[in-house]
């Protein structure tokens, strides 16, 4: 019913010709012969969105952003609107990664404000939340989800992805275990479904997203309401991501 979502963060990495021919390479696996029964969004950084998304082309590999502001526009230097996003291509905007939560200091409404200027100008939000280790170890991992699921979640429910990323997962190489993460995913569809009853949030994709590689993404995949992944590190290597995304159940 919900059909796996692949998204690639390249965050801050890459020079243009280095982009398109990442991009170019991904788009050549998803159009061929032994193309992954997924959807995949590659999210590039801002400046390269053009370019990227002409190596793309027509294929079905989407174009994402990896930030919007919550304003359609405006005196915002250095921020980039959704309008924009949309105009220049792109489906999929991730909001509230970590690394923005953490280093932009962007709080739960902010989080929610730019979800939903992504939805009002026609693209799906990756809403990002997860814990710290200090959380986790404090027992906290499921209060913090809850609370960031209340504040950050737009109002409405459809055109809506979110993304369950433990921060210590991000980029350290550890991993939230099976059953951490079938909790986590859990409690996140149990309250998607307390705001917007159950048969909507069961619609809703919930990506999995701290240092997924191949050796672990069919593990990951597979668990129950896990619709997909949301790769960093290894969505920088064409090899590596192509072979998360065959990984797909
Ligand atoms: C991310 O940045 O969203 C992420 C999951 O990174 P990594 O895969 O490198 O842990």
């Amino acid at each position: 019913m919900r059909r796996t979502l692949i998204a690639a963060n390249w965050k801050m990495n890459g020079l243009r010709d280095d982009a398109i021919a990442l991009a170019a390479a991904v788009a050549g696996h998803a159009g061929g012969a032994a193309a992954p029964d997924c959807d995949i969004v590659v999210c590039p950084p801002a400046p390269l969105l053009v370019p990227v998304g002409e190596a793309l082309g027509a294929g079905p590999v989407a174009l994402g952003g990896q930030d919007c502001h919550a304003e359609a526009s405006g005196a915002f230097t250095g921020d980039t609107a959704a309008p924009l996003l949309a105009d220049l291509g792109c489906r999929f905007v991730i909001v509230g990664h970590s690394e923005r939560r953490q280093g932009h200091g962007e709080s739960d409404a902010t989080v929610r404000a730019k979800a939903q200027a992504a939805q009002a100008a026609g693209l799906t939000p990756i809403v990002c939340l997860g814990e710290t280790e200090a959380e986790r170890a404090a027992g906290e991992a499921l209060a913090v989800i809850e609370r960031q699921v209340a504040g950050s979640v737009p109002e409405r429910g459809d055109a809506l992805v979110l993304a369950y990323e433990p921060v210590w997962a991000i980029g350290t190489g550890k991993v939230a275990t099976p059953e951490d993460v079938a909790e986590a995913h859990g409690h996140i569809r149990a309250r998607l479904g307390v705001l917007f009853g159950p048969e909507a949030a069961a619609r809703i994709r919930l990506l999995y997203g701290g240092s997924v590689k191949p050796d672990n993404a069919a593990g990951l995949l597979a668990l129950a309401d896990v619709d997909g992944a949301l790769v960093g590190g290894a969505s920088l290597k064409a090899e590596e991501f192509r072979a998360i995304c065959r990984a797909s159940p």
